[in-house]
């Protein structure tokens, strides 16, 4: 019998409570080696003043254990409250979000019978850094960060988990055809790592037309590896699409971290009513007893779920005149797989997960070889709200100022080019993005070019909001041109 694990629990708010005990109590029926330490988040630690939903005392729980099964929360509306997801992701690390989506034809209905999708999302980078600023009277901004080893560690996890797990090909999404540096990072990682891996298949789909494909022919696809937004919204499509959000469990997995959780929210109006679905958390549940290396008891449970659905023994969500033989509350359901453990599923496909040791799958990643970086320039920002926002006479304005070869060669406003040359059609905000570079952008210069330019600028009386460093890395540009430019 494997040793007794720690791990640390929270029953979360509304329909979180009763999901929990029933996930519980089936984990305990089929012999789960647990010591359950608990602990609050929620709710009523947000009203205790704590504004990030988990209070400071139960993180020392956290890093005892470093599993944590979550249920889910009802995060207050208004402003300063932080997400407790987002915070507990990034504190412990968790950068790979795993979520599989599988359709249970023909006994929960879904319009796609054959669907068996594993999402692969990053959990850390990209718009969810939460590095936003008001810059101008019109504009805000959100910085988009994607990084080499963040790209790195995901890649190699997807790839991983592909081998562990026998899955035959990974489709990655980007949106590299307009974000050609982030994206194409995440793409050209891909790429890279992906030809370490020659026993798996690869393909890349613009997110746009892929989403669109999931969401009509998800047999399409075996798993799907996404940058951190566009995981976000697809996956729940994708978990959606199966039949019912109800049944969708997560792994959030980090080098030394994991939490698991269902994917839906507290769904408050069911609170209490002992009408829950718990199988999102089930399932979480059983990623995390093949994690912590216990499983046999996640097989056990999981095959006993299969047969439970497939015998017609169904919550709300899920029941159907014609298919469903039974409705049952949460805790009739648990009793009901508890039935069943030892048993497996006849029609649907029985799971088989490897006895022996916890399956960690980990990502990795190489340092970076530092490039040979030049300064060619520099973006300068300015909030300009001045002539009827003609750009010609902010052109004009500027056109003076030089500093070692550097010089104004371009204004955009909202990425489009306005000066020289600019279209009179072009709508202007009044943020203003200002290119100084030698002519052909090829002059390298210093940081001192930098602070004459911007002196130069604050002479004129212009607001400046902030400046961006045009560099070349090894001879290659490492900036956008300017739509237009
Ligand atoms: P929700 O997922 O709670 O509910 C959406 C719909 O799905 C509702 O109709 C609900 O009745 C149904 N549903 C959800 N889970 C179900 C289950 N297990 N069984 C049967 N039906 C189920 O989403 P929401 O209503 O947008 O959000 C409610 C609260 O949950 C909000 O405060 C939100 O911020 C929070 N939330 C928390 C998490 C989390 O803690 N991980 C995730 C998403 C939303």
């Amino acid at each position: 019998m494997a040793e007794k694990r720690s791990i640390t629990v929270a029953y979360g708010d509304g329909i979180g409570p009763e999901i929990m005990d029933a996930t519980l109590s089936i984990l305990e029926a089929a012999g789960a080696q647990l010591n359950i330490e608990k602990i609050d988040i929620g709710e009523k630690v947000y009203e205790q003043g704590h504004t990030s939903g988990i209070a400071p005392e139960s993180w020392e729980s956290l890093r005892r254990t470093k599993v944590f099964l979550k249920a889910p929360i009802t995060t207050p509306q208004g402003g300063g409250f932080k997400s407790l997801n987002v915070t507990t992701r990034k504190t412990l690390g968790l950068y790979a979000n795993v979520r599989p989506c599988i359709s249970y034809h023909p006994y929960v209905a879904t319009k796609h019978p054959v669907m068996d999708v594993v999402i692969i999302r990053e959990n850390e980078e990209d718009l969810y850094a939460g590095i936003e600023h008001q810059q101008t009277d019109e504009v805000t901004q959100c910085l988009k960060l994607i990084t080499r080893p963040g790209c790195e560690k995901i890649t190699r996890f997807a790839f991983e988990y592909a081998r562990a797990y026998n899955r035959k090909k990974i489709t990655c999404f980007t949106k590299d055809n307009i974000m050609k540096l982030t994206d194409g990072l995440f793409h050209k990682v891909f790429e890279e790592i992906g030809a370490e891996y020659p026993d798996i298949e690869k393909e890349h789909w613009i997110v746009d037309i892929g989403a669109a494909k999931l969401a009509d022919s998800p047999e399409a696809f075996d798993m799907i590896l996404m940058p951190n937004l566009y995981g976000d919204i697809l996956s729940d499509v994708a978990a959606q699409i199966t039949g019912s959000v109800g049944l969708g469990g997560s792994a959030n997995i980090g080098e030394d971290y994991a939490m698991f959780e269902a994917i839906h929210g507290s769904a408050p109006r069911r609170a209490g009513q002992n009408m829950a679905n718990p199988s999102g958390l089930l399932l979480g549940a059983v990623q995390m007893m093949v994690y912590i290396g216990q499983p046999e008891v996640a097989e056990k449970v999981h095959n006993a779920w299969l047969k439970t659905l497939e015998d017609g023994v169904h919550t709300y969500d899920l029941f159907k005149e014609g298919t469903s033989k039974e409705k049952v509350g949460t805790k009739e359901f648990a009793q009901a797989i508890i039935k069943r453990l030892g048993s497996k599923p006849e029609k649907l496909k029985a799971v088989k997960y490897a006895t022996g040791e916890a399956k960690k799958i980990q990502g990795s990643f190489k340092p970076t070889v530092p490039a040979k970086k030049d300064l060619v320039g520099v973006d300068v920002f300015l909030h300009w709200n001045g002539a009827n926002r003609n750009p010609n006479e902010l052109g004009k304005i500027l056109s003076g100022i030089k500093s070692n070869g550097f010089e104004l060669v371009l204004i955009t406003n909202r990425g489009v080019k306005v000066y020289p040359d600019g279209a009179p059609e072009t709508f202007c905000t009044d943020h203003w993005r200002c290119r100084f570079t030698s002519k052909k952008m090829d002059q390298p210069g210093s940081y001192a070019d930098v602070i004459n330019i911007i002196t130069q600028v604050n002479s004129k009386g212009l607001d400046i909001i902030k400046t961006e460093n045009l560099c070349r890395f090894d001879g290659k540009i490492a900036f956008s041109l300017g739509q237009g430019q």
